[in-house]
């Protein structure tokens, strides 16, 4: 059979993963042909995820800082939504960065092809889209169908009043009762946006704490303001049952605390993703995938086929962006022949709630299930200038050492605006630092990035009185 498109490097899917792999394998000079089945590039990051959920968030911030401008003699007065104008702006700001891509992508001639596509020979990819079907023969390939929200079975999932993340970014409305399922980042992410906008929101995690995977001494001041401000937060609670009625949805609660059961306008359900790797037909191509939907790869991004790669969501956890676009690098300069590796020492987690909670590395509870002699170094904000300055003092910076050597190996911060303070902590990690390294630069005054040095100094014991 002739081929449509003839090609060196086909990427299946447009993510954050699938468009650098494309961009980095077009400017390496291949030729390149990037499939997406959505009619915008950037997969669930730019679309339905990372994006549309910061400028939410973004919403949330601005009215609670409104809010609590009162506290410093600014009264604002109740405020408006417009929830029309909050919609068309997220949209706006995820239509700049997809058209933008879609510029890039013409600008690097690569060939975007719209459809689902699946392998069918090593070789191969049949791309069904709206106008027929098309084949893509390659020479290399390279994996990038993402993930997509678990819709857990036994729920009403035909009823719109049910939510996935996708849905809650849509904003349909701002339901006066709203229960979400799953105390993760997402859930949690999504919980303070509609808590801001006026919703009384509860959480019912299964798990014993919020963010699970984060070290419990970071959740608790998020936890606290949550605690003051949420109608309920259940852990070690499963949601059984959810009937949908004339007056909503009611859920029936199990487990040791479990509440009674209650009636809410809307659910959101966020209880992690399952990668996309089994709806590819991969098997056409010889590529190895787990039950769980993973596709297995080495440090050069290669699945068990040599020629045909796979990064970001479907290789693995953590589900997050920026590892998507580090793996796309890699596996595009890998398959134009360089030899490049996916060697990252650490990958950053952020919760973009209020405050935002991020850590890097080893957490402690990793830590000590290790066996790793640890040492810590811990710097409160209400000792922060900056932190007071802002209304702030609520959270902290936490930094990991290793006892032998005093080199850094995780860290955590809670604070506004932690994600970006964690950055730091992150080139400290790869650089291999000793925490006299971090402790002796110098960070500008006044801000929270102090707290990362003075962290460093209370650990060297050169701060031992917190002015
Ligand atoms: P994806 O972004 O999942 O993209 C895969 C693409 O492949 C999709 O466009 C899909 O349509 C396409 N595709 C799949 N199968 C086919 C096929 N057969 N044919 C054609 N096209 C196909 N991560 C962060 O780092 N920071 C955040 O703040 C953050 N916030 C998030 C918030 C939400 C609400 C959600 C849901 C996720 C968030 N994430 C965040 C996670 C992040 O979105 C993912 O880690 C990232 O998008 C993964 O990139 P990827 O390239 O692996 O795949």
């Amino acid at each position: 059979r002739k081929a449509d498109i003839e090609c060196q490097v086909v990427v299946l899917g447009s993510g954050p993963g699938g468009y650098t792999a494309a961009f980095r394998a077009a400017d390496l000079g291949m030729d390149t042909v990037l499939i997406e089945r959505h009619a915008t590039l950037g997969g669930v990051c730019l679309n339905v995820g990372c994006i549309p959920s910061k400028a939410l968030l973004h919403a949330g911030r601005v009215i609670e800082e409104a809010a609590h401008a009162e506290d410093i003699g600014i009264s604002f007065g109740k405020p408006k939504i417009d929830l029309d104008k909050l919609r068309a702006n997220k949209d706006n700001v995820v239509k700049q960065l997809t058209g933008g891509l879609a510029g890039m992508a013409k600008q690097r001639k690569v060939t975007t092809v719209q459809g689902t596509g699946k392998f069918i020979s090593a070789n191969e990819i049949e791309v069904e889209g709206k106008d027929g079907k098309k084949l893509v023969r390659f020479e290399k390939a390279i994996i990038a169908a993402g993930s997509q929200a678990v819709k857990l079975p036994g729920f009403p999932w035909d009823d719109k009043r049910m939510m996935d993340s996708t849905d809650a970014l849509d904003l349909a409305d701002i339901p006066k009762k709203l229960l979400v399922v799953g105390g993760g980042i997402i859930g949690l992410e999504m919980a303070c946006v509609y808590d801001a906008l006026g919703s009384e929101v509860t959480v019912v995690e299964l798990l014993d704490q919020l963010m699970p995977g984060a070290d419990t001494d970071l959740v608790r001041p998020l936890q606290q303001r949550l605690s003051k401000r949420y109608a309920g937060i259940h852990l070690k609670v499963k949601v059984a049952k959810i009937e949908a009625g004339k007056k909503g949805l009611t859920a029936t609660f199990e487990g040791d605390k479990a509440p009674e059961p209650q009636t809410y306008d809307r659910v959101l359900v966020a209880v992690g993703r399952s990668a996309n790797g089994g709806k590819i037909n991969a098997e056409a191509a010889g590529v190895k995938v787990t039950e769980r939907g993973f596709i297995p790869v080495d440090k050069q991004m290669r699945t068990n086929v040599p020629h045909i790669f796979a990064i970001g969501d479907l290789v693995g956890q953590p589900m997050l962006a920026h590892k998507a676009t580090h793996e796309g690098k890699v596996a595009a300069e890998v398959a134009a022949g360089l030899k490049s590796e996916f060697v990252a020492r650490v990958i950053p987690s952020v919760a973009y709630t209020d405050p935002e909670i991020a850590w890097v590395g080893l957490t402690e509870t990793e830590a000590k299930k290790a066996g790793i002699a640890y040492g810590v170094g811990k710097f409160p904000h209400a000792a922060s200038g900056r932190a007071i300055g802002i209304g702030r003092t609520e959270g902290f910076t936490k930094l990991l050492f290793d006892e032998a050597s005093h080199r850094i190996i995780g860290a955590g911060i809670v604070a506004p605006n932690a994600g970006d303070l964690i950055a730091e902590i992150d080139l400290a990690i790869e650089m291999g630092c000793e925490a006299a390294d971090i402790g002796l630069t110098v960070h500008p005054h006044p801000t929270l990035s102090e707290s990362v040095g003075m962290a460093a100094e209370v650990y060297e014991g050169t701060i031992t009185d917190l002015y």
